[in-house]
């Protein structure tokens, strides 16, 4: 018996099918935005944790979890096309919760950064918080005290296929502040390759707030090399002078001329350890620049890998700016995949208001009255070259 003759239209259309299912990858990276969820872990006191994935066309995902509202990791691709993570942190939520001392990805808060001496006036009443921090040896007030906001367990909703919510109550007294806060952020991200990260609070008495976004970015995609041949651009003509302790002296002091001068690219490595009172204070780059003022959601930074060909632009709505290079990273710090995070191997770039502000009137005021929103919006924008 002969076989069947097989037509060249029935050959044509049987390699038309198998490249089409060949090109199935491909379409599921260009899908529209989506967003999933799914359990991560439980607490030690038992409490179930939630993460989210939220991804994009342009073959991006962002993961977020409900405890500390962190930003667990940024995979994006680079110039050439390949995919990584750009963040420090941990696999699992154990060591989210045991290792996290230097504020990977989290949700910094109710202050975050630095209030002197842990002590603070308002209406003329005074405030002791915990001093757990003591750059040069001065104790000071950081990031929310001993338990602040990275550490609580948010609760977690997807808002619509590119938003999720957190929402957390703060009670009054919690690490000493007053007023009960009644807190949201959300993350989104949307096919202009833009993950924001948005704040929103509200008080039923006066108290100060200073919410930060605290993630550690290395656009390499390789966190076990240095961000000191990274290129920075900073939209700051000013920065803010410190003490030993890394709190404001009150100045504003003009970036021209100095180190501190971002405001054309510059490679994070060619003047970090100049001999330069705020560098050597801050054992490197770790200081409030000033933004241009302006009203409303503008330009702040902008960061490039030249290696990987990424770049990634800040855009926010608040007064300043945290450059911190990961000076104090030291290797003690294991995180994803086993890598020991070392000195300078992370940026982050803190939108925040200025340090030390409940103590200093001069600067834009940190007050959060009852009736008043607070709402701070920071974008990462991600490209390549
Ligand atoms: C501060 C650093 C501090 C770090 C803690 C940063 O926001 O600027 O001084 O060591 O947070 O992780």
């Amino acid at each position: 018996m002969n076989p069947p003759a097989i037509s060249t239209a029935l050959i044509s259309a049987l390699v038309i099918a198998l490249s089409s299912c060949q090109k199935t990858p491909d379409m599921t990276q260009s899908s529209a935005p989506a967003v999933t969820q799914e359990p991560f872990g439980t607490l030690p006191d038992g409490r179930p944790v939630q993460i989210y994935s939220l991804s994009n066309s342009k073959g991006t995902t962002a993961r977020v979890m409900e405890y500390g509202a962190i930003l667990v990791s940024l995979e994006t691709p680079d110039a050439a096309g390949h995919t990584a993570d750009l963040t420090h942190g941990f696999d699992t939520l154990q060591e989210w919760v045991d290792k996290n001392g230097p504020y990977f990805g989290a949700t910094v808060g109710r202050f975050g950064n630095r209030i002197a001496h842990g002590r603070f006036t308002l209406d003329g009443k005074s405030y002791t918080l915990a001093t757990n921090n003591a750059p040069g040896g001065i104790p000071c007030h950081l990031h929310g005290g001993l338990k602040g906001f990275n550490q609580a367990l948010w609760h977690g909703r997807i808002v619509d296929d590119q938003t999720v919510e957190f929402r957390h109550t703060s009670p009054a007294g919690e690490e000493g502040y007053p007023g009960t806060l009644e807190l949201t952020v959300t993350y989104s991200l949307n096919d202009d390759n833009e993950l924001t990260w948005e704040a929103t609070a509200t008080t039923d008495a006066p108290t100060v707030i200073n919410l930060v976004h605290h993630s550690y970015w290395n656009l390499s995609g390789d966190p076990s090399t240095s961000i000191t041949d990274h290129q920075l651009t900073l939209h700051a003509p000013h920065y803010l002078p410190t003490n030993a302790g890394l709190i404001p002296t009150g100045q504003i002091a003009p970036v021209a001329g100095t180190p501190m001068d971002f405001t054309t690219a510059h490679v994070i490595g060619e003047r970090i350890d100049a001999d330069f009172e705020a560098l050597r204070f801050g054992a490197g780059y770790d200081h409030c620049w000033v933004l241009e003022a302006g009203q409303g959601v503008r330009p702040a930074a902008r960061l490039e890998d030249p290696k990987s060909g990424r770049i990634m632009e800040i855009f926010t709505n608040q007064p300043a700016i945290q450059c911190y290079a990961g000076n104090f990273l030291d290797g003690s710090v294991t995180g994803k995949q086993g890598v020991a995070y070392q000195r300078r191997t992370a940026l982050c770039l803190e939108t925040e208001n200025f340090p030390d502000a409940p103590n200093q009137p001069d600067f834009p005021s940190c007050v959060l009255r009852p009736g008043e929103t607070y709402k701070h919006t920071l974008i990462h924008k991600f490209s390549t070259r």
